[in-house]
């Protein structure tokens, strides 16, 4: 029998939430252990938000090459995308970041242990043949994809596939309309792929402003992107020559490279040994927290993609520092307000949004309280341009003094825009705030200044 190694904090799961726990944890001067089977840094690093914003730079890339001529400068075709060459920099970049946080990690003293890990009883953990104990254990395992429950589904891919394919696929089919999905069609699509976006509703991005999802359907559908709303699929058949077959209920097939499901994601829960200490997630999969990530077990804690919050990398490293915070540094920061969280979807255009919808403003607030400011215009950029896509702005106000309560963007540069926005709207800016802010011209993010 091993024997019991005593910490202050134990952090199930290397994340982006575990890694900023451990590290505030440690440098408050906890006693730290952090235990991660896998890569340090997990799905935002290695597959999620860090691989995808870098082939959202070469589709970026693509789009400047394609414009190049209209702005005087005469380049070859581009016909050329080299995956497996961008590929490799990306997985040796990823790599040295898996590596720099170890590096944190051992300037820390934070001792990692690269096993799975269990919760074995009331402050007890099991990890690679080691017992630990901590009055205070925190669960960060993250997500997973869900497949959907189609006779087929394992045929179909998911986004943590997409980075590890050895090609792009010639004609792909994303089923879903959320971040995951309208994201992967956009890349595939800007590379070169040809896409079908399979939707069983009738819009984008539903958790967003109506606007955002009915103008990027205008633009996904402009270029070229098959949105089909309203798709039903029966099933999903494998070919003998390794394409797919998409079945829809009437028997019709149509057949594609590849399929990805982007279908949602589910907290990873299933071999964290939450029954030990008598915790179970709710029908949903989801380990229900307080404000202050606790579970309704003393010295077992949640947070991140496992906790129900949003599922963003900002939102689980705000928590992981809070948690050490109140923990290690007699701090007693606030808890995260889901009204001022800020997004973007990096598809091309990019969407930027914080706060509520209008519909959610309008619920919330009834309709004689709000006022709504829209803008949609031509960037400069693409007056030299014979494609003229339209940036869209869209403010939302509560109450006589106009609070602003949601922005909501679409077009390019909006992505960098949002941010000092994000600032002003969680610190109670009104519309005449706005209004008597200097405008910087020319520049996209100076329409929500003189927004009329
Ligand atoms: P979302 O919950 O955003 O979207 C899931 C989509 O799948 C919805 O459109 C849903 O349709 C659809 N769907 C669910 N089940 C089925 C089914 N059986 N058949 C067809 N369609 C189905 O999940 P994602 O996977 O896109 O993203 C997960 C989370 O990851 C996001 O919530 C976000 O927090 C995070 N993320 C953030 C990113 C960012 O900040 N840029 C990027 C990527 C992910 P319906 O609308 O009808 O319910």
């Amino acid at each position: 029998m091993a024997d019991i190694e005593g910490f202050d904090f134990v952090v199930l799961g290397g994340g982006s939430g575990g890694l900023a726990a451990a590290k505030r944890a440690a440098d408050l001067g906890a006693r730290v252990a952090l235990i991660e089977p896998a890569e340090l840094g997990g799905t935002c690093v290695h597959r999620g938000c860090v691989p995808k914003k870098i082939l959202w730079n070469a589709v970026e890339v693509a789009d400047h090459l394609r414009h190049a001529g209209e702005y005087g400068w005469a380049v070859a075709p581009h016909t050329a995308f080299d995956w497996a060459a961008l590929t490799a920099k990306r997985t040796a970049y990823l790599a040295r970041l898996a590596a720099l946080y170890a590096n944190q990690l051992d300037s820390r003293g934070i001792t990692h242990i690269q096993a799975s890990g269990r919760l074995d009883g009331p402050g007890r953990v099991r990890a690679g043949g080691r017992q630990l104990a901590a009055p205070h254990v925190v669960i960060a395992t993250g997500g997973i994809p869900y497949r959907p429950n189609v006779p087929g589904a394992a045929v179909g891919l998911t986004s943590d596939d997409f980075f590890r394919l050895p090609a792009l696929p010639r004609r792909a089919a994303v089923v879903g309309a959320g971040y995951i999905a309208v994201e992967l069609a956009s890349v595939l699509a800007g590379l070169g792929s040809t896409v079908s976006l399979l939707v069983r509703g009738e819009r984008l991005l539903k958790a967003f402003d109506a606007r955002m999802g009915e103008l990027l359907a205008e633009r996904f559908t402009a270029q070229g992107i098959a949105v089909r709303f309203g798709h039903a699929l029966a099933r999903v058949e494998s070919l003998d020559d390794g394409r797919v077959a998409v079945v829809d209920p009437n028997g019709e097939r149509e057949i594609f490279d590849a399929l990805f499901w982007a279908t949602g994601r589910i907290p990873n829960l299933a071999d964290v040994g939450l029954e030990t200490v008598g915790l179970a997630p709710d029908d949903q999969g989801v380990l229900r927290v307080d404000a202050q990530s606790r579970t309704t077990v003393p010295g077992i804690y949640a947070i991140g993609d496992v906790s129900g919050e949003p599922a963003l990398t900002p939102v689980a490293i705000a928590a992981g520092r809070r948690l050490a915070e109140r923990l290690f540094g007699g701090a007693t920061p606030p808890p995260i307000d889901p009204d001022t969280v800020p997004s973007v979807v990096f598809t091309h255009p990019p969407v930027a949004s914080v706060g509520l919808s209008e519909s959610q403003a309008r619920a919330r607030f009834g309709d004689a309280a709000v006022r709504v400011f829209e803008s949609r215009f031509v960037p400069l950029y693409h007056a030299m341009t014979a494609d003229k896509p339209r940036t869209a702005i869209k403010l939302v106000t509560v109450g006589p003094e106009e609070r602003v309560v949601g922005l909501h963007m679409i077009g390019p540069g909006v992505d960098e825009a949002l941010q000092g926005f994000a600032v002003a709207i969680r610190m109670g800016a009104t519309k005449s705030d706005l209004d008597l802010t200097l405008a910087i011209h020319p520049t996209t993010a100076e329409e929500v200044v003189t927004l009329r």
